[in-house]
């Protein structure tokens, strides 16, 4: 199952992704959790990336392609993968595509989380992370089992820099410009569906299975 999750920040594809990545044992590829790792790890790339990062803007199209085909190419993904927050442009879409029409792996399904601008705001606002494992908490609609701690490894949970409200506004900006019109192009392509990421988590992770498995109830997937 090769799946991509899109819409805009905040709308929860990491907390979906997180869930899917189970029942459809293939790996979650968040793309700014790849950066994160690259930026801990002192990476040559991790200043320029952290930069951009921090302020809210897309990294450059040809320096995460490179990053995410390379992950791609990994054994574990053989199965396939749910993609996180990559494609994020028209280009990165069209590589991916190319890549993917190399070794004739086509996309399954891209599931399109649609939320408000309000909701996007409150679950930025109150999204903790943790600096570690890269779990991911809500204030109010997931909390940790433990006041500011993660539930896995006990680390301090932290607010991410770019959840911060001007950032966050250009962060819906470059949303609209460059990742929006992705819906067309994947909505053309078939096996396009919108969820409402309004909804709460489990009516979002129900309907996702919902349509995965009415998809491909005539196959052996997911
Ligand atoms: P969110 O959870 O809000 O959707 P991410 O963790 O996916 O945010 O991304 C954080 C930041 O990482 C982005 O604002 C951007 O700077 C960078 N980034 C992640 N994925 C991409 C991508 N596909 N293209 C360009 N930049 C990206
Ligand atoms: P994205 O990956 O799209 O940026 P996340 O999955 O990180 O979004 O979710 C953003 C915040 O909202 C997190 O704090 C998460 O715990 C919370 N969250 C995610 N999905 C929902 C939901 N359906 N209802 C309420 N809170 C949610």
């Amino acid at each position: 199952m090769r799946l991509i999750l899109l819409g805009p920040p905040g709308a929860g594809k990491g907390t979906l992704a997180d869930r899917l990545t189970d029942r459809l044992s293939v790996p979650h590829l968040a793309s700014g959790d790849i950066l994160r790792a690259q930026i801990r790890q002192g990476s040559d790339l991790g200043p320029a990336v952290q930069k951009y990062m921090n302020s809210g803007q897309l990294v450059p199209d040809d320096l995460i392609v490179q990053v995410m085909i390379s992950r791609l190419t990994q054994p574990d993904c053989a199965a396939g993968f749910i993609l996180d927050g990559f494609p994020r442009t028209l280009p990165q879409a069209q590589a991916l595509n190319g890549r993917l029409a190399e070794v004739q792996a086509p996309i399954d399904m891209v599931i399109y989380l649609d939320a408000g601008e309000q909701v996007i705001i409150s679950r930025l606002a109150g999204r903790r992370v943790c600096p570690l494992c890269d779990a991911t908490y809500h204030l109010q609609t997931m909390p940790p089992a433990e006041s500011g701690k993660c539930d896995r490894d006990g680390a301090d949970l932290q607010a991410r820099p770019d959840d911060q409200p001007q950032v966050i506004r250009t962060r819906l900006q470059e949303y609209r410009r460059l990742t929006e019109p992705l819906l067309e192009y994947y909505a053309a392509a078939g096996r396009f569906v919108r969820l409402d990421g309004n909804k709460d988590i489990e009516w979002v992770y129900c309907q996702a299975q919902q349509v995965l498995t009415k998809t491909f109830s005539s196959t052996d997937e997911p």
